[in-house]
């Protein structure tokens, strides 16, 4: 980013914004008798959640060696987008910038908020051209650059994030979902040095938490505190915090997952080889591969047939399909459908 600071960049409305802060949030929280918040004193989930999701934050700050107050968690890393377009984007005035394909989310959270959404098409191999971004990133409405790594649908990571940060006159939010599968390092560690950066990471991928719901922000104190500011108080519940809790003290499960899938992800490669119905394998950082087909058509809706679940990308990437790496005995049953076709 160039000149501007934080400040200029959000809407003036979310500047004037008062946190809600309940008392609990500044006492201690599990007070031997709590009529403050009308709850009943009934039953297993009585209470209402932590809003500042304390021992989560403290959790993951020691594990990903950031401060819990750049961390600002969301049900999903879903909604963080959705806020964090709210507090940049003024309706019916602002812009995000988002790459072309990727993870249609962005664009969907815009339009609610009433935003433009310019696409920056990647090149024939899924990558930013850099001459068409600057020139893209002129637009002075534009506030957030979206930029997805791994990318999804794609599935190859994006190179020299620094350049974006450095060219982008606003928020650059760099979504690592699937950064696990990658090898490749994380963006929290540009962190300390712009302050226009927002990493995105989510329970919901290579933790194996999609239901829970539960995403993370990283980014400097100042941006938040304005998704604190802007948050549900109550956005992530108790059975989630506790759950997520627990997972993190099995301090070995991640890396036995993501070890797995990727076992899976090399035989399923292998397996794609030697099947005919399949023009181009694209070279993935993720869980799941984009897929050229031979008349994509019949391939897609043989294995729906099968009630075999996959995501079509055609015509928007003409001929693809999106598939994502399963257990042993679904990759199994994909493979021998695609070699009968
Ligand atoms: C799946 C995915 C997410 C995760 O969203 P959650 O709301 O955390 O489940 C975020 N970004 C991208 C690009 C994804 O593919």
């Amino acid at each position: 980013m160039k000149n501007n600071s934080i400040k200029t960049l959000v809407r003036e409305n979310i500047l004037q914004l008062q946190p809600y802060i309940s008392f609990r949030d500044h006492n201690e929280f599990n007070a031997p008798v709590m009529l403050d918040a009308n709850e009943s004193p009934f039953g297993e989930c009585n209470r209402y959640p932590d809003s500042t999701q304390k021992r989560l934050k403290s959790k993951l700050a020691g594990l990903k060696k950031v401060s819990p107050s750049q961390i600002a968690i969301g049900n999903g890393s879903d909604e963080l987008i959705d806020l964090i377009v709210k507090i940049f984007c003024e309706p019916k005035k602002d812009a995000i910038l988002m790459m072309n394909p990727s993870f249609a989310m962005y664009g969907f959270y815009a339009a609610i908020n009433e935003n433009k959404v310019s696409k920056l098409n990647l090149d024939e191999n899924f990558e930013i051209v850099k001459d068409n971004f600057l020139k893209a990133a002129e637009d002075p409405s534009l506030k957030i650059f979206f930029l997805c790594s791994p990318n999804n649908p794609t599935g190859n990571s994006v190179d020299d994030i620094e350049f974006y940060l450095q060219n982008f006159n606003g928020i650059v939010v760099v979504d690592e979902a699937y950064i696990e599968f990658s090898g490749k390092k994380s963006s929290l560690e540009l962190l300390g040095q712009y302050s226009n950066l927002i990493v995105l990471q989510t329970f919901s991928k290579a933790w194996g938490f999609a239901g829970a719901r539960v995403g993370m922000a990283y980014a400097s104190e100042e941006i938040i505190t304005l998704i604190n500011t802007v948050k549900a108080p109550y956005n992530v519940n108790v059975l989630s915090q506790e759950l997520i809790l627990k997972t993190l003290e099995e301090e070995n499960k991640l890396q036995e997952n993501v070890t797995h899938i990727l076992e899976e992800r090399t035989w399923l490669k292998l397996q794609f080889e030697g099947i005919t119905c399949i023009k181009k394998v694209f070279s993935t950082d993720a869980n799941f591969f984009l897929i050229r087909m031979e008349n994509v058509d019949n391939v897609y809706a043989k294995m729906l047939g099968e009630e075999i679940l996959t995501s079509r990308r055609d015509p928007a990437i003409p001929g693809c399909i999106r598939i994502n790496v399963g257990n042993r005995a679904e990759n199994e049953k994909l493979i021998n459908l695609l070699k009968e076709i």
